[in-house]
């Protein structure tokens, strides 16, 4: 009997890889126990590649498919389109996250994310694009939204198409049968619904569809003669098996926590002898002793981890180490570093094959540029930077039904332009200023309205955030009503410029989104909005302002002037500021502006150092790696991916 103490909870499965492949467990004599079903994805993913056929036998819950997560996806979509003059509009984070679900894979792919590139600067996307982008068969269910009934009837045919081609590909037996399962439930609800004569609103459609759902499961059924078996408790009953391994040996899981929400009384349940908490605790029991009768080895597999919820070995695993503590019990601390798997922590990208291909469109005649933010993301972690520009691998930002911290900065920003965007290349005088800062409260109502057609934003925290909106949009005007008049020469303007970094690379492409672009008395103002801290760093500390990502902001502006500054042919560098419009910069007022652009010395260095970075980005001997500065991945959205925040990472 070998008892595994695994530190991580993850780990378990590790454990198990190394078991299967140092034994020869292929045969009909070995099973897999998992009394928790949550982990039989992991444990199908830890099964060596040499082995050959394996059979599952288990109870697997729908809820813990993506296919709920898909579903609700869609429904999350279709609930936030937007109807502008007859047309269809769909919110583009909410789109994309629909359509790169992998449960579309079957179709042409390469569309979507063709469709994406070509809309990656708008907020949301018509139907009309969208049709004219991706295979027919998709395009027309985003259509049918008109009705609950359409609705569930486009889900059904989107989880039949991708029935169809997992069937075509002979893929995947879990997902097949789960959709089959999903479909007759979709059909049942919507059998009832009709029957019953009732109106669902969306809402509630999601909590019966979500209820049914989770009570769901698929019994999937493999051949108990041949090849390694997986199986759950239950499953094994009345077979005998040479090698059991089991996976989650933990209290609370094996036997489990017995449930005893009841309405009948404990007394009732005995008077009539029906089945009590204890006769569960009792059929597990045996299960788990039956199994031992004929095992040869028995491996029991259990999680110390700390921060789940059963972090004590099984009661069964006590009683086997009283009762056989003299009889060849064998107990292992794994240790993760006795893993060659693990050893891969350090995560490095080379640049070749597509990597290398997706880096050269960056350069001149390429389709794609370097903007202030993948340079920035390249400075803080060049592996961050490879996942989110070179691999495209970035998770969409979620687009919420309340105002989250990272709208409300997309809110300034078009709250300010809808407010100067009829004075676009004219002058701002103080009057024009005055009469915003008195309709402030009606403009952002109004605005608020058209991005939040489905709520009530005079209720609730939106009084709070609308109020957060007026404050910020009142200093930035009141600001600027001080420095009136000037003229607007650009609002949300993109600009594209080529850089020349050596002989060899040659000219990259460089692009950038301005905020705004002012000019009063000869002197142009680049200028940024932003909601969070900024600092600018002083001429004499400019080692700051390369060496650290203290002074991003200030990064980002420098190399939207010189982008400017390549565009402009006629200005002159000491025309130029460079600032910021700050909600929190301290004692120091809302603006924040700085000159030191202009300070040629300041430009070569931006210049040259820039360079540096480009030679290093098309470096093929440097590949892409972590960052060392471990507080760069506070906020990493690859946090778990690169195991940055695992106790195995020791970088
Ligand atoms: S978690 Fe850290 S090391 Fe990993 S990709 Fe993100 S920033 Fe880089």
């Amino acid at each position: 009997i070998y008892l595994y103490n695994v530190a991580s909870e993850s780990g378990q499965v590790n454990v198990l890889n190394d078991i299967l492949s140092q034994n020869n467990m292929d045969n009909s004599g070995s099973v897999v126990i998992l009394p928790d079903t949550d982990k039989l994805i992991p444990v199908l993913n830890s099964i060596p590649d040499n082995y050959g056929k394996f059979n599952i036998t288990i109870n697997y819950p729908v809820s813990l498919t993506s296919i709920k997560e898909f579903i609700f996806e869609y429904l999350d979509l279709t609930n936030s389109i937007r109807v502008i003059n007859d047309e269809i509009f769909f919110p583009n984070n909410k789109l994309f996250r629909f359509l790169l679900h992998p449960y579309l894979k079957f179709t042409d792919t390469t569309k979507f994310y063709k469709l994406k590139n070509d809309t990656d600067e708008i907020h949301s996307v018509s139907l009309n694009t969208i049709t004219s982008y991706i295979d027919k068969n998709i395009s027309d269910q985003l259509k049918e939204f008109k009705s609950l009934e359409s609705l569930s009837e486009s889900i059904i045919n989107i989880l039949q198409l991708i029935f169809e081609s997992l069937i075509e590909y002979e893929q995947n037996d879990i997902e097949s049968s789960t959709l089959i399962k999903v479909i007759d439930n979709l059909n049942y609800i919507q059998t009832i619904i009709k029957n019953a004569d009732i109106t669902l609103d969306l809402e509630s459609y999601k909590i019966l569809l979500n209820e049914v759902l989770s009570n769901e499961s698929i019994s999937l059924k493999g051949d108990p003669l041949t090849g390694l078996q997986i199986m759950g408790l239950y499953e094994s009953r009345a077979i005998d098996f040479e090698n059991v391994i089991i996976i989650n040996a933990n209290e609370g899981i094996l036997p489990p926590a017995v449930n005893n929400n009841s309405i009948i009384p404990m007394n009732l349940k005995r008077f009539y002898k029906m089945t009590l908490p204890e006769d569960l605790t009792k059929n597990f029991a045996y299960m788990f002793y039956r199994l031992l009768i004929y095992a040869k080895n028995l491996y029991l597999i259990y999680s110390s981890d700390i921060s789940s919820d059963s972090k004590e070995e099984s009661r069964y695993i006590k009683q086997l180490e009283y009762e056989l503590k003299d009889s060849g019990l064998k107990k292992i601390n794994f240790n993760f570093n006795d893993t060659e798997k693990l050893k891969s922590k350090n995560i490095e990208i080379k640049k070749e094959g597509d990597v290398l291909k997706t880096l050269e469109l960056y350069k001149s005649g390429g389709k794609n540029s370097f903007s202030a933010s993948s340079i920035n993301n390249y400075r803080e972690c060049s592996l961050r930077f490879c996942f989110d520009y070179v691999m495209r691998l970035n998770i969409p930002e979620e687009l919420t039904l309340e105002i989250d911290p990272a709208t409300f900065g997309t809110h300034i920003h078009n709250l300010m332009l809808n407010i100067y965007n009829e004075k676009s290349g004219k002058t701002v005088d103080k009057n024009f200023i005055q009469n915003k800062i008195n309709e402030l409260d009606k403009i952002i109502n109004n605005f608020l309205e058209s991005e939040y057609a489905n709520n009530d934003i005079y209720k609730g925290k939106f009084i709070l955030q609308k109020k957060m909106l007026y404050d910020y949009c009142n200093l930035i005007l009141k600001t600027d009503y001080d420095y009136a008049p000037f003229k607007i020469l650009h609002l949300e303007k993109s600009f594209k410029t080529e850089f020349f970094v050596n002989d060899e690379i040659g000219s990259v492409n460089l692009k950038a989104k301005i905020d705004r672009i002012d000019e009063k008395n000869g002197m142009i103002r680049i200028l940024d909005y932003k909601t969070g801290e900024i600092k600018f760093c002083n001429a004499d500390k400019y080692e700051k302002l390369f060496d650290t990502n203290e002074h991003n902001a200030q990064f980002q502006l420098y190399l939207y002037a010189l982008i400017f500054n390549n565009s402009i042919t006629n200005l002159k560098p000491e025309n130029l500021i460079t600032g910021a419009y700050s909600l929190r910069s301290g004692d120091n007022g809302i603006f924040l502006a700085d000159e030191s652009y202009n300070d040629n010395e300041m430009k070569v260095r931006f210049e040259n150092y820039l360079r540096e970075k480009f030679v290093e980005i098309y470096d093929v001997t440097k590949p892409f790696v972590k960052t060392e500065k471990k507080e760069n991945c506070k906020y990493c959205n690859y946090i778990d991916n690169c195991l940055r925040n695992s106790s195995l990472d020791e970088n």
